[in-house]
């Protein structure tokens, strides 16, 4: 489009920061400048035991975990994340995940990876919502990483209770066994890089890593999510 042509259209159809909800310049995509230079990043890669990692000490098949930047109750960031989840707007999720690539880039956290597998919601969830907000991540970082998604293997086969208000060990029951492998011999001897939006207690995604690795010889896997939740 030409620039005048550009120009109109920003007249017309003003878009708005997803975090601030200030006009967006020509230059601005979905966040504007200001509110990205103020996004609480983590900085937790190249860290090897960041406090995402902690959550999987003791879990060999692990390798590396990072988390993009802080979701904290209360601040204006976490509307990013409820955005790309329930006001259908999951191309949030793939900005802030080609965002996120371009920084693990820096740190060599991609090397070795052989595909990105985001984790699954229920036939039923995904459903409701049309789309899965992880995969958009994913496909966001797999953009800049230039790996492959696999979507189809790694699936959720029981429809848990949403996890908000539970204590840890809760969460943890609420978890167990409601991911399976369909081709585990497909990721044989594989380094996949599994792939959510918020880690809180860490159960799922440690569900999700225990299913990949009873299921495949010599898996390895790394964590990444877009946001890592604050205590209150
Ligand atoms: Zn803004």
């Amino acid at each position: 489009m030409t620039a005048i042509g550009t120009d109109i259209r920003m007249l017309l159809f003003p878009r708005f920061c997803k975090v601030c909800g200030n006009k967006l310049g020509k230059s601005e995509d979905h966040i504007c400048t200001v509110c990205l230079r103020q996004l609480p990043m983590t900085h937790y890669d190249p860290m090897a035991l960041n406090p995402v990692m902690q959550h999987f000490v003791g879990f060999p098949a692990v390798q590396h975990a990072s988390a993009f930047y802080f979701y904290t109750h209360g601040n204006k960031y976490t509307s990013l994340i409820t955005q790309s989840k329930y006001s259908d707007k999951p191309e949030i999720g793939q900005y802030l995940g080609r965002l996120a690539a371009s920084e693990l880039e820096k740190s060599g956290f991609f090397e070795g990876i052989d595909c990105l597998i985001p984790v699954p919601l229920s036939r039923w969830r995904r459903w409701k919502r049309g789309y899965n907000q992880s995969e958009w991540i994913a496909r966001g970082l797999a953009e800049v990483a230039r790996l492959p998604l696999t979507t189809d293997n790694l699936i959720r086969v029981k429809h848990n209770e949403t996890q908000t208000h539970m204590t840890r060990d809760e969460r943890w029951k609420n978890v167990q066994g409601i991911f399976a492998v369909r081709h585990p011999e497909r990721l044989a001897g594989r380094h996949v890089l599994i792939v959510d939006d918020v880690i809180t207690t860490g159960a799922t995604l440690m569900s999700c890593a225990e299913t990949l690795s009873n299921a495949v010889p010599d898996i390895r896997i790394s964590i990444f999510t877009l946001a890592a939740a604050q205590n209150d």
